[in-house]
């Protein structure tokens, strides 16, 4: 398969090495690349598998996912997000990573084109690629000023052959939440057309601007146009548990549940099970979470004001800030392996999340508010160091 021309090998394993290395002669590394939630999976969701396993939900299970799963799935699509969908919309998949997959490979056929928002999340433009390698995507930059959708390009890029736009709010890397208007911009724009909204809403749980979360499903008059992607790896700290889900329009859901019964017959039906209990949390559940993660963005933000080469659109949810090196760095390879080098903190390179990125770092916001202080600390020493970026 060929791989994106956006994902460099070279840089990357170059950067990686470095990490390693640094690991063996047990230098102490500060982290700020993993997209991982600093929290440990609620107990009740691990008590509730763990019986799961005892009662025998140990065989496998419907395709599409255990009904009552995607009972609680069709509620809180209603409930949250004013998707209005019945279970048989439902599937429930082996992370939300697969359900993009899924969708991808359902929808598109060859030479569909695809409007693909960067940066991005790196998977989008493989998974495009292997779901249909000869498609063609617009990769769309979000304006570097205030990372709105640049809706003349959008516009300019959108055609007959256009099956597919991918939205991911909020958003990886940069952590932007897309405004009302914007959903009603990307709403009218598919309406009446063969162009389906793909929706990447895995993030909707971490927010810590109180900005309202848009669901382009609930948009009424493209409902049959939307697919909603979403999961539990990030909103409850499941990540190495592989579940998540969709929600389609039906003539979708055939092609959909076929691919699951090849590719892995269905999710792991105990963590179906388990997954169920997450639901039954205190709806107060996200909100320590989310005061930690704006305690880190205001430390950055404070960073940011006061280092002139550095400027910050500020995050709105998500894990993850998009800081803006332009001012300090000769490319944010060179920035990131060099910072690593010289004071051991790691963030990941723009230029992985989108070609014209490479002025970007991304920052999670996930390590411990000490360690992340320490981090800040040491990204302004290393910009303002003569032999710096
Ligand atoms: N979508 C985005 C934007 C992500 O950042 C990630 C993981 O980092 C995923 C999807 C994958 O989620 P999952 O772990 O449920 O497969």
């Amino acid at each position: 398969m060929k791989l994106s021309p956006d994902i460099r090998d070279s840089a990357t394993l170059k950067f990686s090495e470095l990490a390693k290395e640094k690991n063996r002669r047990k230098e102490k590394i500060i982290s700020l690349g993993i997209g991982e939630p600093m929290f440990d999976t609620p107990p009740e969701i691990v008590e509730a598998t763990y019986d799961a396993m005892k009662k025998g939900y140990t065989k496998y299970s419907d395709p599409l996912g255990l009904v009552e799963l995607r009972e609680l799935i069709k509620d809180k699509l209603l409930k949250d997000n004013g998707i209005d969908v019945s279970i048989d919309n439902i599937v429930v998949t082996p992370g939300a990573k697969q359900a993009l997959s899924l969708a991808l490979m359902a929808l598109l056929e060859p030479n569909d084109e695809v409007i693909n928002i960067t940066p991005c999340y790196v998977s989008y433009i493989p998974q495009i690629k292997i779901a249909e390698p000869s498609a063609v995507i617009h990769n769309i930059d979000l304006d570097k000023h205030d990372h709105s959708l640049d809706r003349g390009k959008i516009k300019k890029a959108f055609n007959k052959k256009t099956k597919a736009i991918i939205i991911n709010s909020p958003h990886n890397p940069t952590g932007k939440m897309l405004e009302r208007d914007e959903i009603g911009f990307l709403a009218r724009l598919v309406k009446g057309t063969g162009c389906y909204v793909v929706s990447d809403e895995i993030y909707e749980k971490l927010n810590f601007s109180g900005m309202r979360h848009y669901s382009i499903g609930a948009v009424k008059e493209i409902k049959d146009k939307a697919i909603t992607i979403n999961g539990f790896s990030k909103a409850f700290s499941m990540t190495g548990w592989r579940i998540g889900y969709l929600a389609a329009p039906k003539e979708l859901i055939k092609a959909i549940s076929r691919l699951q019964q090849h590719l892995n017959t269905n999710t792991c039906t105990f963590i179906q099970k388990g997954a169920c209990s997450a639901f039954s949390l205190n709806e107060d559940y996200p909100k320590a979470y989310n005061s930690a993660l704006k305690e880190r963005e205001s430390l950055l933000v404070e960073m940011v004001k006061s280092n002139s080469a550095l400027r910050l659109v500020r995050p709105a949810g998500g894990l993850f800030a998009f800081l803006d090196i332009s001012g300090a760095s000769h490319g944010s390879d060179r920035f990131s392996a060099r910072l690593l080098d010289r004071k051991n903190v790691a963030v990941i390179p723009g230029v992985s999340f989108g070609e014209n990125w490479d002025d970007h770092v991304r920052i999670s916001l996930v390590a411990q508010t000490d360690e992340f202080r320490e981090g800040m600390r040491r990204i302004d020493e290393f910009v303002r160091s003569e032999d710096g970026p």
